[in-house]
């Protein structure tokens, strides 16, 4: 089957990159420019006092770039995979007030059933959930789990109100991860919701992601140093020959992660941030997991971070990846910009 011996060619990592507009604030003030994207050539490039520095990427999404046009051309294949009963994972990766939660859910308020034009990956994605299983009438079932990994802790998005505290020393009961053996992790005492429409998914999110607000005006900038982790779960019955049934699991695992700076410091500076708890485990084992990926390596370093542990049976083999990097063109940005291209590179 050459279809497939294609398929299997073909990498199972992608890396985009989104440049965001200046903001109201940034064009009021003539902050300069230093990013210039080419979308049809897949190009970045950074002005530097120095030299031009010019990426190329899997697709290169540039100021102008609607949340839609990014959905039909990166995520939609994503999703047919995932009903097609694969995992898959999409990130958002890049500094704080680059864009992350913008391009992971932006807008989720849908109004009389239209989504918003800036409704992000999230919202859109279950629209095209329901909607390619509503069409095919499928006999299905699905459940979402919203978390939170702070700390190399997990914190429950979906848990009733009352159990939920966000200061450090009262959690809730421990969320814990246990390997099963068959290279899936278990995760106890986190909330699997049962779900049966796109507006339930939506009210579903919103908690969550008021949540998460919440959060971070009580806990000075906690949003910009924690991982949050969307993932829905699919079962779909099939019928085979022979009244044999089959069912399809797929699931989908949409991850803003921490704000990236800070992670790539050096000497000095690094042993600083790593005291004052700013160095986030959890990406550095990511970027060197991508890494491990991309290259074919033997070892893969899974164990070493609770987001890979928790994302292990999404990340590798047959599943695809999608890392989705995001920059701002100002140049007061132009270090962390740099950082965030180099590590969106080297995953390629
Ligand atoms: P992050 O999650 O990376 O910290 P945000 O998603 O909160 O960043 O974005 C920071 C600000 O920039 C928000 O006000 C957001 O609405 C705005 N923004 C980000 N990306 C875009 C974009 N592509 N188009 C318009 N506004 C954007
Ligand atoms: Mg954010």
């Amino acid at each position: 089957n050459s279809n497939r011996q294609d398929k299997e060619k073909e990498t199972n990592v992608q890396v985009l990159l989104r440049c965001r507009p200046l903001t109201d604030d940034e064009q009021k003030s003539n902050v300069p420019k230093v990013i210039t994207c080419n979308d049809s050539k897949r190009e970045v490039t950074v002005a530097s006092k120095q030299v031009d520095r010019l990426f190329t990427f899997d697709k290169v999404f540039g100021p102008k770039a609607q949340q839609r046009s990014i959905y039909d051309q990166a995520i939609t294949p994503i999703v047919r995979e995932v009903l097609d009963g694969f995992n898959c994972t999409v990130f958002a990766y890049g500094q704080t007030g680059t864009g992350k939660t913008y391009t992971m859910e932006g807008g989720m308020r849908n109004k009389g059933g239209e989504l918003p034009v800036e409704a992000g990956i999230i919202p859109r994605a279950v629209r095209q959930i329901f909607d390619t299983l509503e069409a095919e009438n499928a006999d299905y079932s699905m459940k979402v789990t919203f978390s939170e990994l702070y700390n190399e802790e997990i914190t429950d998005l979906l848990a009733p109100e009352d159990h939920l505290k966000f200061t450090e020393e009262k959690q809730k009961k421990p969320i814990s991860l246990m390997e099963d053996g068959k290279g899936s992790v278990i995760v106890r005492g986190l909330e699997e919701e049962s779900v049966y429409s796109a507006n339930e998914i939506y009210s579903l999110l919103e908690r969550g992601a008021a949540r998460r607000r919440t959060a971070d005006t009580l806990l000075n900038k906690r949003s910009s140093r924690s991982h949050s982790i969307f993932t829905i779960t699919v079962h779909i019955k099939e019928t085979t020959i022979g009244d044999e049934e089959l069912i399809k699991c797929g699931k989908l695992n949409l991850v803003d992660l921490a704000g990236s700076e800070n992670i790539f410091r050096s000497g000095a500076r690094e042993a600083r941030a790593r005291e004052a708890g700013e160095i986030n485990k959890s990406l550095l084992t990511l970027g060197r997991v991508i890494n491990a990926l991309v290259e074919h390596s033997v070892h893969i370093p899974y164990r070493d971070s609770k987001l890979t542990r928790l994302l292990r049976d999404s990340l590798g083999g047959k599943t695809k990846t999608c890392i989705i990097a995001t920059i701002s063109p100002s140049a007061h940005c132009l270090e962390e910009t740099l950082s965030t291209l180099d590590y969106a590179y080297r995953a390629k």
